[in-house]
């Protein structure tokens, strides 16, 4: 089935018609270098330019190269799963068009993976080129999401990695639609390792992941690996309702010793934030059925057996022997 290829590496497209060919370059003088078999796998996530005829040019004078086209824009998490549907490699490597992931680092990553590692990340030990706001924002969010998550989500990585056979097997056995896929690289856990490397400049054209797409992204990164934003309401609610139950005894205190009535606007302010308080601790009680039930309606696996061990008929073998040496 696999038609005997090794590597199989993805590349998501979208409007990258000024990177393709320089980018096809590369990854074919290091994919050539392996001396083994492998196939690159354009996935054209609905371009606009001119795109999706350049990479059909590539794709009718090598034979290694498939095209997946999209009926429009589904974006580069939507476009990564496609490729992982048909890849046929036994090492599949996820790699972004535009060279700021250095594809000679591909070489790296295949050999931890022959040393054994199942998940070979690439760790971004300097970024080059890019804005402020777009380092600072990105640092923020990979250790808030590492703070809020259950698993371990390692930091400053992209989707720049190796993944085995295995593991894109067991990525695809996820039915859910809102696809962090890194995130689900962490949690169907294996063995990992990185590879660190310096991320470098766009090659050509713009950042196709504008501040929309970017929120999108870090919004499907946090709710798919964490409902801990659904608890927020309650920590929230239990501290009001604390504050509010404190000053009202405060207030009453006052009152009485002041010798004025206890119904005041003090009091009633204190009542007010006891009731904030109740209505906040019940809405944490309701995300918390409702964190559940979103659990369940990603249809996860509740685990994933890599491997079962079984010495049963080596022991039994060892019991007859015995027995027949009596
Ligand atoms: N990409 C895609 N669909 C999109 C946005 C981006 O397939 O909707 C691809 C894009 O062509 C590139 C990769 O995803 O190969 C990463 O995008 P980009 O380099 O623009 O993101 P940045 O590096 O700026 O975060
Ligand atoms: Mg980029």
């Amino acid at each position: 089935m696999s038609q005997g290829i090794i590597h199989s590496v993805i590349v998501p497209l979208y409007n990258e018609e000024l990177v393709i060919d320089e980018s096809y370059r590369r990854l074919k003088a290091v994919m050539d270098s392996t001396n083994e078999k492998y196939e690159i796998i354009f996935i054209n996530d609905g371009s606009k330019d001119r795109t999706k005829l350049k990479a059909d040019v590539i794709c009718k004078k090598d034979k290694n190269i498939k095209l997946i086209n999209f009926s429009r824009n589904f974006g580069h998490q939507a476009a990564i799963t496609a490729g992982m549907d048909i890849a046929l490699g036994d090492a599949i490597i996820v790699i972004d068009a535009d060279l700021q992931d250095p594809p000679e680092v591909m070489l790296k990553m295949i050999e931890k993976w022959k040393e054994g590692y199942e998940v070979v990340y690439g760790k971004r030990a300097k970024r080059e080129g890019e804005t402020f706001f777009k380092k600072f924002s990105a640092k923020m969010f990979y250790r808030i999401l590492k703070s809020m998550s259950s698993v371990d989500i390692p930091v400053d990585t992209g989707d720049f990695r190796l993944i085995d056979r295995k593991v894109c097997d067991s990525l695809k056995s996820l039915p859910e639609k809102n696809r962090y896929v890194r995130g689900l690289v962490s949690w169907v856990g294996y063995k990992q390792t990185f590879v660190e490397f310096v991320r470098q400049e766009r090659f050509a054209g713009e950042t196709k992941y504008p501040l929309k797409k970017m929120i999108k992204l870090a919004v499907d990164g946090i709710t798919s690996l964490s409902y801990k934003p659904l608890a927020l309401a309650g920590y929230l609610g239990g501290i009001t309702l604390t504050l509010g139950g404190i000053s009202l005894i405060i207030n009453i205190v006052k009152a009485i010793v002041n010798n004025l009535s206890v119904i005041n606007i003090e009091t009633m302010f204190s009542m007010n934030l006891i009731m904030f308080g109740l209505i906040f601790c019940v809405l944490g009680m309701l995300g918390q059925y409702i964190g559940r039930i979103f659990d369940e309606s990603k249809g996860r696996p509740i685990y994933i057996v890599e491997s079962i061990t079984s010495y049963r008929e080596e022991q039994e073998n060892n019991e007859l022997r015995k027995i027949s040496n009596q």
